[in-house]
């Protein structure tokens, strides 16, 4: 399995030079099961470069695509109208959420209706589907897909993605318990390959005004990595605020708790 950042910036896309090194897209992260399906986790503006790339290699065959949505804040779904499979008629895409199929369809042709958008999302050329995804494990070719609830405003949730033994866990967007870690996150990640986690606020950040608004810190992952005695952990959903020089530090002191921390860039890809 091969795992690729594509955007790991949280709440808003930045830019500028300062801000280069890990990356001003929101998030987005893919691989490719061994069916040659693409699974897509969230459909921030870092699904844009996807597209492009999708565009340029797919010519006349058909695509058949996997979006796994965490939630529908909006750092999480504005890359969709532009992401240019949704305009092939050759394409299908799927997308997977914790919501009902009407729902998800309501939530992400929202920020496409009326004044927000040229086109409807009903009125892209794409095949679509929308599907709740099932309380137990389902399967997607051969990675086999799993998740479990997060401590965010209008809930938001991790997904576990296995394939041939190795298993990568997403979990942004979520907020540590007031006390000890969050044992469900825990059991959820354990001994998994690569955890993905929330590194929105340092803990100095956090605890100046930032309780309750459904974000971690970089600490917070550096336990749960332990205590789910996972490989590697990537600290992603980095704060807009954050340049690449403050975010090299939360790395390195990430590193001092646990060795195999790594901050998540834009185009990094991890293999498993
Ligand atoms: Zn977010
Ligand atoms: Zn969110």
């Amino acid at each position: 399995m091969e795992l690729e950042f594509l955007g790991v910036r949280g709440s808003m896309p930045v830019s500028g030079t300062d801000r280069n090194k890990y990356g001003g897209h929101t998030l987005c992260a893919c691989l490719m099961n061994s069916e040659k399906e693409w699974i897509i986790i969230d459909a921030g503006t870092g699904l844009k470069k996807l597209g492009e790339r999708l565009q340029s290699q797919s010519g006349e065959k058909p695509l058949n695509i996997h979006i796994l949505l965490t939630h529908f804040h909006l750092d999480h779904i504005t890359g969709l109208p532009f992401f240019a499979p949704l305009y092939f008629s050759n394409a299908t895409i799927n997308f997977y959420a914790p919501t009902s199929s009407d729902e998800t369809e309501k939530y992400l042709g929202g920020i496409m209706a009326g004044r927000y958008f040229p086109l409807d999302l009903k009125e892209t050329p794409s095949k679509k589907t929308f599907t709740k995804i099932p309380e137990k494990k389902f399967a997607i070719g051969s990675v086999e897909i799993s998740h479990c609830a997060l401590n965010h405003p209008q809930g938001s949730v991790s997904y576990r993605l296995e394939e041939n033994g190795k298993a990568t866990v997403y979990a942004t967007d979520t907020e540590h318990p007031e006390e000890g870690i969050d044992r469900n996150l825990v059991s959820f990640a354990m001994k998994a390959d690569i955890l993905i986690y929330d590194a929105m606020f340092t803990p100095e950040e956090y605890e100046s005004g930032r309780k309750g608004w459904g974000h971690s810190t970089w600490l917070e992952g550096t336990k749960i990595a332990r205590a789910a005695d996972v490989r590697t952990l990537y600290l992603s959903h980095f704060n807009p605020d954050h340049s690449d020089k403050q975010i090299d530090k939360i790395i390195s002191l990430a590193q001092e708790k646990f060795a195999h921390t790594f901050g998540a860039k834009e185009g990094h890809k991890a293999i498993l």
